[in-house]
Parts: C-alpha cells; sequence; structure tokens
C-alpha cells in the first residue's frame, strides 16, 4: 500500500467542488487516510513548489493558491500514487483528458482543482509535509476484502 498527498485548491473549495472530488476518490475504492482544512502559508508553498520558483507564474501560482483554504487528503491504496496521479490527469485542464478530474471540471492551466504527488519518493514527503504522523490514520479498511483480490492488497 502506498499513501499519496491530494490537495483540493481553492479552484475546488470556491467553486463547492469538494464533496464531488472527494467522493471521486472513495468510490474508485481508495481510503481516505488523512483529511483537513488549511489556510496555507508563503513557507509551505516556496517548499512544496520549490521546482517553480523561478518560473514566471509563481507569484500568481501562490496568490490562486492562497485565495482560500485548500483541503489537504492522505489516500492510500495498492499503487495509489499512480492511480490517484492519473485519476487527476495532465497539469493543464484544457488538455486533460474527459474522465480525468481536472478534464471534468477544469480548463485552465492553474486553476486546475487538485494538486497529487508524482512518485512515490515525493509522496512520502509530501504527506509529511502536510499532515503530522497522528494526523494519518493506518485503519483496516472492510472493503478492501472487496476491492482488491486476495493477495493483491500487501
Ligand atoms: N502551473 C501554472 N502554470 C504553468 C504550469 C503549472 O500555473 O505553466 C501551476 C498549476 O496549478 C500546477 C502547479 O503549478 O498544478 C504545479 O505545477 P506542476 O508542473 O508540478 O504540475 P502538476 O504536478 O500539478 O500537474
Ligand atoms: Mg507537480
Amino acid at each position: 500500500m502506498e499513501t499519496t498527498l491530494v490537495l483540493l485548491k481553492p479552484s475546488c473549495v470556491q467553486r463547492q467542488l469538494i464533496g464531488e472530488i472527494v467522493n471521486r476518490f472513495e468510490r474508485r475504492g481508495l481510503r481516505i487516510s488523512g483529511m483537513k482544512m488549511m489556510q496555507l502559508s508563503d513557507e509551505i508553498l516556496r517548499e512544496h513548489y520549490a521546482h517553480l520558483v523561478d518560473k514566471p507564474f509563481f507569484p500568481g501560482l501562490c496568490a490562486s493558491m492562497q485565495a482560500s483554504p485548500v483541503v489537504a487528503m492522505a489516500i492510500s491504496g495498492v499503487e495509489a500514487v499512480q492511480v490517484v496521479r492519473t485519476m487527476a490527469g495532465v497539469t493543464n485542464g484544457r488538455q486533460a483528458a474527459p474522465g480525468t478530474i481536472r478534464g471534468d471540471y477544469s480548463v485552465s492551466n492553474q486553476q486546475n482543482i487538485v494538486h497529487a504527488s508524482d512518485s512515490v519518493e515525493n509522496a512520502a514527503i509530501e504527506v509529511a509535509r502536510f499532515f503530522r504522523p497522528e494526523e494519518v490514520f493506518d485503519y483496516e479498511s472492510g472493503a478492501f476484502a472487496y476491492i482488491y483480490g486476495a493477495g493483491e492488497c500487501k
């Protein structure tokens, strides 16, 4: 099992899509291991988007991420990092495939509804960036016996 970080961005929160997007992850069979609303600081954004600090759109990206609280989620499942990233779709909502979150709810390269970790290594770093250890719950999900085949859920 892997645990990945999802942020429901202000473009999701402001458009009152929190429930719809959470529902997609639950419906898929993923387990919500942690979830909280938070207002992001300059510091956490500089760390989280360190690969983008020199881009011309960085100030606008920070402003868009601070326009309202976000909802941070730790989401678990077998190969959850890749499963969630595929559900999110490509960065630019105008190019994202229908059926993906970005492809169904956005037409912007910035206001694209969700953040999803892009690798197993970054997922561990990002979950730890947004959640204290006691805020992420490794609880038994009774449904997993019906979500995964025998021996598949390790
Ligand atoms: N972004 C932007 N303009 C760009 C590229 C990215 O505003 O030209 C924003 C967008 O909100 C994106 C975030 O920066 O989700 C992080 O960019 P990254 O390349 O990591 O894309 P992601 O992993 O979110 O698909
Ligand atoms: Mg990224």
